[in-house]
């Protein structure tokens, strides 16, 4: 499958919460069934934010940071500036969903 939000080949990598994965490339957060990554996999997403993300991926090739990490002091600490650049643009472009 290939993901919705930035069209590559899923590759997932796994998260600290069960069942969930994110796109190594863009970010965005699936629920997986099958370590595969290939089946029953479904973005965590509602439909009408899967746009924004879209948007937002394709204006600045950017990760959105839905994951959780808790357990990779690095990891985190990477992911949450990501997520607080991804943050500030929705502030600007789209405050109705902060
Ligand atoms: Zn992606």
């Amino acid at each position: 499958m290939n993901c919705i939000v930035c069209e590559s080949e899923f590759v997932p990598n796994w998260t600290d919460q069960h069942g969930v994965a994110e796109c190594a490339k863009c970010g965005a957060t699936y629920t997986v069934v099958g370590f595969n990554g290939k089946t029953a996999t479904e973005i965590t997403f509602k439909d009408e934010f899967v746009a924004i993300v879209r948007e937002y991926w394709n204006k600045t090739k950017r990760k959105t940071t839905f994951g959780l990490f808790i357990s990779n002091a690095q990891r985190w600490k990477d992911h949450s500036v990501e997520m607080a650049l991804f943050i500030d643009w929705l502030g600007v472009n789209y405050p109705e969903w902060l």
